[in-house]
């Protein structure tokens, strides 16, 4: 069904993904703060909206793709904000990278205007949202996750419903904690083997093929060589930054403390990722670590 949808967030990932919408032939209204990504929208296609306001109003889908929980949760609740501005059948999505807390109030108070919002975020990257490959993880009530389903569909590959509102963040974090971690353990791996004399395509030969086996190694290597498409043989260009790694392992630490569970893997991964973008290395991908771990060895 061709759906009128305000888009609101049209960043890295956002631009990409409003794009893929309107591909899929829907009508599709962007507004962002920055008014030359509101024109590359147009560019592609989408409709400009001059506000927040005018992207939502008579929208039959809205989706928000912005960058921390601050900013979702003045968009959603702030003055001519969008459960202000929503038209009551409207679907709300949000597909940005959020705090469990954030997204759970944002979620309750749309429930109590009646209506119905996911929370969505993905994992993919920027090349996931282009090719439209992304993968969602959907928190929210079963009914609205099955009208989010076709949307998400034109703009990603796999679907997975979470359970009530919160967990797609849950999982998002959780998932984003493993590798961080994994990263860490394969950037310390070679930097052992390198001082032992082993040969970084050795390692790679033995581990790929039996248990320490994982995303961060097969797919993400952090040397040059093993894997030609990893960040490492372009001199650790994101990718994803480390800024962006550094964002979810804080949001997994801040959840772990709300509730009183143990990680410590995943606070020393935090101190870790914390120092190399304190050194000035947000910007690099995240496997570019390697580097801060070879030194402090
Ligand atoms: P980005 O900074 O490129 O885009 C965010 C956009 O939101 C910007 O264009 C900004 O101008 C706009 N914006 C901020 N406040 C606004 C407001 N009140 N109204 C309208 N527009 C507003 O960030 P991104 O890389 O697109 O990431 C967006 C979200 O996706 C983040 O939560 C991030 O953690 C998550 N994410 C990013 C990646 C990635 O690889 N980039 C991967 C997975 C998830």
């Amino acid at each position: 069904m061709v759906a009128r949808i305000g888009f609101i967030g049209l960043g890295n990932m956002g631009g990409p993904m409003a794009a893929n919408l309107v591909k899929a032939g829907h009508t599709v209204r962007g507004y962002d703060l920055a008014a030359a990504a509101v024109e590359k929208f147009a560019g592609l296609g989408g409709h400009q909206a001059g506000s927040m306001a005018e992207a939502v109003r008579g929208a039959d889908v809205v989706i928000t793709m912005l960058p921390a929980g601050q900013h979702v949760r003045e968009a959603y609740l702030g003055e001519g904000g969008i459960l202000a501005a929503a038209a009551s059948h409207a679907l709300l999505i949000d597909c940005s990278t959020i705090d469990v807390d954030s997204a759970r109030a944002v979620g309750s108070a749309a429930a109590e205007k009646g209506l119905a919002m996911v929370d969505a975020p993905v994992s993919g990257g920027v090349g996931g949202a282009e090719a439209a490959t992304l993968t969602f993880m959907v928190g929210g009530p079963e009914e609205a996750f099955a009208k989010a389903q076709p949307y998400l569909a034109a703009m990603g590959k796999t679907i997975v419903h979470t359970g009530a509102s919160g967990t797609g963040q849950a999982a998002k974090i959780c998932n984003n904690m493993i590798l961080g971690i994994s990263m860490i353990a394969v950037c310390e791996a070679f930097a052992l083997a390198e001082k032992l004399g082993l040969d970084h395509q050795k390692l790679f030969d033995v581990s790929s093929k039996s248990s320490g086996q994982c995303w961060s190694l097969t797919t993400y290597c952090p040397v040059p060589g093993p894997v030609p498409t990893s960040p490492a043989n372009r001199d650790y260009k994101a990718g994803f930054t480390a800024a962006m790694m550094l964002k979810d392992l804080k949001l997994a630490q801040d959840a772990s403390a709300a509730v009183g569970a143990q990680t410590p893997l995943g606070a020393e991964a935090e101190a870790l990722y914390s120092r190399f973008a304190e050194a000035g290395h947000g910007s690099v991908d995240f496997s570019g670590i390697i580097k801060m771990l070879r030194e402090r060895g």
